[in-house]
C-alpha cells in the first residue's frame, strides 16, 4: 500500500506494529521480511519515487578534516536509496574482522562470522547473487580458464568477490512494497523527530514533515532507522528533547568512529612474462574476481589493518584521475554515474593475458573516535540541523598500506618473478600526509556502533539501542571495524538478523 504524505490532512496520526524508516538497501530489506505477516509495518521514505534536488539538499552538510565527497551527493534521498548509485560490488567480512585484534584499538564485535553466515546466505537472494560461495575453488569449477597466481595462502591469499547487476531497490522492489497488503508505504515522509517517555526507555512516536508544511505523528511498537550511517547518527543526535545529547548519546558515542574505506593506488606490479589474469580482471557482466588479500596471521604477525589489492592493466589505469578528484555535488543526479564508469571500461580492450598492472588498494580505516558526525549550526529547509563531518586519517592506515604492498611485492617475486615498485607517496616511512588523489568508497561505517559495553557502544548485538526497549538502528552505522569489503552485503545480512529478532520479541509480547 503506498500513501504520499503531502496528500494526508495536517496532523494525521499513522499507527501500526512496526516502524521502519528510510526505504533504502537496509529499510527495503527488512519490509520485504514482514511482507504478509500478521503484523501492519509501516515504511517511512523522506523522498518519492523520482529524483528531487530539493529532497537531496536535506543531505547537504560542511566537511572538514581529510578531503572527502560532497555530502549531498554520496548518497541519495529517495526510493530506493543509495541503491540508485552504487555498483554491486559484494563480498563477505572475514573471521578477522569480528575479532578483538590487540594492535586494532576499539576492534572486536560482540557476534562472530559465524553468525552472520545463515544471514549473508539470505542476503546473495535480495542482491541476485550468484550462490552464498566466495570460495576459489567453487570458482576455479564454474571456469577452467581461471588461473590464480601460485601464492602462498598463509601470507597472500585470493579473496572472492561476487556482483550484483547491480540490483537497483527503487526499480525491484517498488512494486513488490507498493502491492504488499500489510506494508504501508508513505512517501515525502521525512523523519524530523524521534520522541522518547520522560525517562527516555522507550519510544512513543516520531515526527514526519514535508515541503507542503503539513506534519503527522507516527505510533508504534518497533521502531527501525534505516536511513544510512550519516543519517542514523544525525537523526539520534537531532532527537534531542528528551536528552539533551541525543539519543543513546548519554556516553558520547553517536556520530564518532565514523570510518571509511580508504581506495587509493598504492603500486605497480610487473610479472615477468604475461599470465592469464582473468581471476582477477573486472568488466561488466562478470560474476565473481578475485583481490589480493593479507592472511590473518601476517596482519597479526606485522600489526596491520585488512586490505585488498586488486589488479587494474596499467595502460588503463595510468591516467585515471580518481573519483574523490572529479566528484562533485552534482553527482547526486547523476544517477548513471557508476554504470557509466563501468561501460567506459568494458570498452576498452583487456588483453586476455599481459603483465603490467596498477595495484589498487582499498583498506579498512582504524576505528577513530575523533572521525566523527556532529550536528552543524545550518539547519535544513525541514528545521533540522545539518550533518558535518570530519574525517580523520592516521598513519597508521598508511603505514598498513605500505606493508601490504611489500607483503605482496615479496609473494609475486617469489612465486611468479614478479616485481612491485611502491608509489612515491609511500616511499617515506614517516611520512603520514595523503596524497590528493585519497578517496573513499562512498563506504559510510561506524557510527552507533556496536558492542555489549553501554559506555563503548551505542547498540547492542542485536542493533537495538542501548537503555531504549523498542528503538534499532539498522545498516553499516553498526560496524565496529569496517574490514575490506564493500558494506553493503554485510549490512543488509546484519539488517535481516534484526529483523529476526524484533520478530521473535514482537511474537512474544
Ligand atoms: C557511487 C557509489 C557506489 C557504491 N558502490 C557500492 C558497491 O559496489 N558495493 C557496496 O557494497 N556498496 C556500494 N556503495 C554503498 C551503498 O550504496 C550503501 O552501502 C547502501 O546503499 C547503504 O544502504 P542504507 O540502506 O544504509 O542507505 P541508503 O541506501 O542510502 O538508504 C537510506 C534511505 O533512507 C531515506 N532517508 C534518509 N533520511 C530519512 C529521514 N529522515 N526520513 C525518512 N527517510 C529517510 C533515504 O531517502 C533512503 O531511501 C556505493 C555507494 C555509492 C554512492
Amino acid at each position: 500500500m503506498h500513501t504520499d504524505a503531502r496528500q494526508l490532512d495536517n496532523n494525521t496520526i499513522i499507527e501500526g506494529d512496526i516502524c521502519i524508516v528510510g526505504a533504502g538497501a537496509a529499510g527495503i530489506s527488512i519490509a520485504l521480511e514482514w511482507m504478509n505477516t500478521k503484523y501492519k509495518v509501516i515504511l517511512l521514505e523522506g523522498g518519492g519515487f523520482e529524483y528531487d534536488d530539493k529532497m537531496q539538499d536535506l543531505y547537504a552538510g560542511k566537511t572538514t578534516g581529510q578531503h572527502y565527497f560532497p555530502l549531498k551527493s554520496v548518497r541519495l534521498h529517495y526510493f530506493g536509496g543509495t541503491t540508485g548509485h552504487w555498483a554491486g560490488w559484494c563480498s563477505p567480512f572475514d573471521q578477522v574482522d569480528f575479532k578483538e585484534r590487540d594492535w586494532v584499538p576499539h576492534s572486536g564485535w560482540p557476534i562472530k562470522r559465524e553468525d552472520m553466515d545463515p544471514f549473508y546466505a539470505r542476503t546473495q537472494r535480495i542482491l541476485d547473487l550468484g550462490p552464498y560461495e566466495y570460495g576459489l575453488d567453487y570458482w576455479k569449477a564454474q571456469d577452467p580458464e581461471i588461473k590464480p597466481l601460485p601464492l602462498n595462502e598463509e601470507i597472500v591469499w585470493n579473496k572472492m568477490w561476487q556482483f550484483s547487476p547491480p540490483t537497483r531497490f527503487n526499480q525491484k522492489y517498488k512494486d513488490v512494497i507498493v502491492n504488499a497488503h500489510n506494508i504501508h508505504l508513505y512517501t515525502y515522509a521525512n523523519v524530523t523527530n524521534i520522541a522518547a517517555n520522560e525517562n527516555v526507555s522507550s519510544i512513543t512516536q516520531l515526527i514526519i514533515k514535508n515541503f507542503e508544511g503539513k506534519q503527522h505523528t507516527v505510533k508504534a511498537k518497533y521502531f527501525i532507522i534505516a536511513c544510512c550511517a550519516v543519517q542514523n547518527a544525525r537523526l539520534l543526535l537531532a532527537s534531542n528533547e528528551q536528552s539533551p545529547k541525543g539519543l543513546g548519546n548519554d556516553n558520547d558515542n553517536v556520530g564518532r568512529y565514523f570510518m571509511e574505506h580508504i581506495e587509493i593506488k598504492a603500486s605497480e606490479l610487473w610479472l615477468a612474462n604475461p599470465a592469464s589474469v582473468k581471476l582477477y580482471m573486472w568488466q561488466q557482466g562478470v560474476k565473481a574476481r578475485a583481490e589480493l588479500a593479507i592472511s590473518e596471521k601476517m596482519q597479526q604477525q606485522h600489526k596491520i589493518l585488512n586490505g585488498t589489492a586488486s589488479l587494474i592493466p596499467l595502460e588503463l589505469a595510468r591516467n585515471q584521475q580518481s573519483f574523490i578528484e572529479t566528484w562533485s555535488e552534482d553527482e547526486a543526479e547523476n544517477k548513471r554515474t557508476m554504470s557509466g564508469y563501468g561501460s567506459k571500461k568494458a570498452d576498452l580492450k583487456i588483453p586476455s593475458d599481459f603483465n603490467a598492472f596498477q595495484l589498487f588498494t582499498r583498506i579498512e580505516q582504524a576505528p577513530n573516535p575523533n572521525s566523527r558526525i556532529t550536528l552543524g549550526t545550518e539547519k535544513d529547509a525541514l528545521g533540522v540541523p545539518r550533518a558535518s563531518l570530519h574525517w580523520e586519517l592516521t598513519g597508521f592506515e598508511k603505514r598498513s598500506i605500505r606493508k601490504i604492498h611489500e607483503l605482496i611485492g615479496q609473494e609475486v617475486g617469489r612465486a611468479a618473478n614478479g616485481r612491485v615498485q611502491m608509489l612515491s607517496y609511500l616511499h617515506d616511512a614517516k611520512d603520514e600526509s595523503w596524497p590528493k588523489f585519497t578517496g573513499g568508497g562512498w563506504h559510510h561505517m561506524g557510527t552507533t556502533r556496536m558492542g555489549n559495553d553501554p559506555k563503548k557502544a551505542v547498540v547492542d548485538s542485536n542493533c537495538k539501542v542501548h537503555g531504549i526497549n523498542n528503538l534499532f538502528m539498522a545498516g553499516s552505522s553498526c560496524y565496529v571495524t569496517a574490514a575490506a569489503p564493500n558494506p553493503t552485503l554485510t549490512l543488509i545480512a546484519l539488517s535481516l538478523r534484526l529483523s529476526d529478532h524484533v520478530k521473535k520479541q514482537i511474537s512474544n509480547t
